[in-house]
């Protein structure tokens, strides 16, 4: 195992430095990207596969269309397309942690709910990008207020359907390197389920914050326009990452659960 881990530290260090290197990471985000990478392969190859299957298609769908979807979201979103460390940890410490915890006990259990998790970050990631690139606007998903794409709580069809795409993107990936079938499958479920309770969450408790100087919500402390946001609604600190740990959580517990159901 040790010299499994340091030939995934020196691949984990390899690509998050390209990422870094190619704007798809901040210095901190490709120091994070490297250490979950790091224990994703000294679970297994294959746990780190995974790991390098979400980044690529994820990356590659932030990318496409970027300057549009900066352009609609600007001003709006908490932050752009360069990861940071919090962003980086919210999305793949639950992955790495439940999953090398699962192969080294033999928990398939545990193995799923990593799984889970993984498919959330996808399936949300998918949705966002997707949804952002393709509409200039989205319905809150409890109110059905029309509000700029890429707003949190909002939903709409693409991005509904690109949700489903991106937790299918991990799931089917697992089957290809012999996760059994229906805990790809529970998988697959629970990062939809994830992906939903992240817009649920986003749309109730996540921290609401207002632009005083242009009257206008935002996601972000400081305003495109220099000016401080305030607190409009939500609880304090609950913020996108926060969020997204949550729904991860929700993801694998709801994974673990459909396989349980049916295996
Ligand atoms: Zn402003």
């Amino acid at each position: 195992m040790m010299s499994q881990a340091v030939a995934g530290a020196s691949l984990a260090i390899a690509i998050a430095s390209l990422a870094w290197y190619a704007g798809s990471l901040s210095r901190s985000g490709a120091v994070a990207a490297a250490m979950v990478g790091t224990l994703a392969v000294a679970a297994s190859w294959s746990w780190g596969f995974l790991l390098i299957w979400f980044f690529v298609t994820s990356s590659a769908l932030t990318r496409w269309r970027g300057l549009v979807k900066a352009a609609r979201t600007h001003g709006i979103v908490e932050k752009g397309g360069k990861r940071d460390a919090a962003q980086v940890l919210a999305n793949g410490a639950l992955f790495a942690l439940s999953g090398a915890c699962g192969v080294w006990s033999g928990s398939m259990s545990l193995q799923t709910i990593g799984l889970g998790s993984l498919a959330t970050a996808a399936a949300d990631t998918f949705a966002t990008e997707v949804g952002t690139a393709v509409r200039p606007t989205a319905r809150m998903i409890l109110s059905g207020r029309s509000v700029a794409s890429g707003t949190s709580g909002a939903i709409s069809a693409v991005g509904t359907l690109a949700s489903v795409v991106g937790a299918a993107t991990i799931a089917g990936a697992a089957l290809v390197v012999g996760f059994p079938p229906l805990a790809a499958t529970a998988a697959g479920a629970g990062g939809v389920a994830g992906a939903f309770a992240d817009t649920l969450l986003g749309a109730t408790v996540q921290e609401r914050r207002h632009c005083p100087r242009c009257n206008s919500p935002s996601e972000r402390l400081i305003h495109d326009c220099g000016t401080t946001t305030h607190r409009s609604g939500g609880i304090a600190g609950f913020r996108n990452d926060a969020v997204n740990v949550a729904s991860g959580a929700v993801g694998g517990i709801v994974s673990v659960l459909a396989w349980s159901a049916v295996r």
